[in-house]
């Protein structure tokens, strides 16, 4: 699933690319993924919309309109969206078209300047959803919306070391599952959350109540470094993820341990194991993290 980095990602690449433009008509081939309305209730509404903002909050997106209304859009476990200008490049082409996990398309924004948003789902998990408000009003109050209410965002500077010890102290579960939670701290999913202990050296069954005021500081740093590196190499493609152009992120080379079962450690030279943790694999260190 894309967690933060690849979200985050998404919503620069798009604010670089869509801002501005108007909503010309919309495609689907599976209209469940528009929640609440119609699909053509929903074309109804946004048609002749222009795109004011993308926002991100957790692993959301929302775009505003022009018309005081938001789209809500959450890509799920295989999601991503695809930018396609007037007259793509071959070279642009290429990207889109020369990967099979940029054809499994369910949903299309065409805009009237002749460019178009793509919306690739090979699960066909992912929500759209509009809301009859602007985006700034449904992050102020998110469950009058229908949304999760969110932790904190890990990035933001007023994420701070206090912050996070007062989230771990409360928490008597494994600091792998505390991490992951959205309600506790937003947009860290199963990839992040192992390399973020990795980095910080600590065992993921560790109680989030039981760490040290040393290893809260040491996790506080992993969690900013780790992010904000992944964002940096536009998320982590270990599977479908790709970014608007249709390219893979580059931080799947720099992963230490997530997927590396039987690896040697980059670290020690030990083992890298895989256990279980409410349903989801975790890979760690059992040398080095502590
Ligand atoms: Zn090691």
């Amino acid at each position: 699933m894309p967690e933060l980095p690849e979200v985050e990602t998404i919503k620069r690449e798009l604010n670089g690319r869509i801002k501005g433009k108007k909503i010309k008509k919309l495609w689907t081939d599976h209209s469940k993924m528009v929640k609440g309305v119609s699909f053509n209730r929903l074309e109804k509404e946004i048609k002749e919309a222009e795109i004011i903002k993308i926002t991100r909050r957790a692993k959301n997106l929302f775009f505003e309109l022009s018309n005081g209304k938001s789209l809500w859009i959450h890509l799920k476990m295989t999601g991503h969206l695809l930018f396609k200008s007037k007259n793509p490049t071959p070279q642009e082409l290429n990207s889109l078209e020369g990967d099979r996990f940029n054809s499994y398309i369910h949903f299309i924004f065409y805009f009237t300047d002749g460019s178009q948003i793509a919306f690739s789902d090979l699960r066909k998990f992912g929500k759209i959803r509009l809301i009859k408000a602007k985006t700034r009003e449904i992050l102020k109050d998110p469950k009058k919306y229908g949304l999760e209410e969110n932790g904190p965002e890990p990035l933001l500077k007023r994420f701070s070391a206090e912050k996070l010890e007062e989230i771990l102290q409360k928490k008597n579960k494994a600091i792998k599952l505390v991490l992951m939670d959205q309600s506790l701290i937003a947009g860290i999913g199963n990839i992040y959350a192992s390399e973020i202990l990795f980095d910080a050296k600590i065992n993921p069954i560790r109680k989030a109540n039981k760490l040290t005021k040393k290893e809260i500081k040491k996790l506080y740093v992993s969690i900013k470094k780790v992010l904000a590196r992944a964002v940096k190499m536009k998320g982590s493609s270990v599977n479908d993820y790709r970014d608007l152009s249709g390219k893979k992120g580059k931080f799947q080379e720099l992963l230490k341990v997530y997927g590396k079962t039987g690896k040697k450690c980059s670290s020690c030279g030990k083992i890298i194991k895989r256990i279980k943790q409410g349903q989801r694999s975790t890979f760690f260190c059992p040398c080095c993290q502590k």
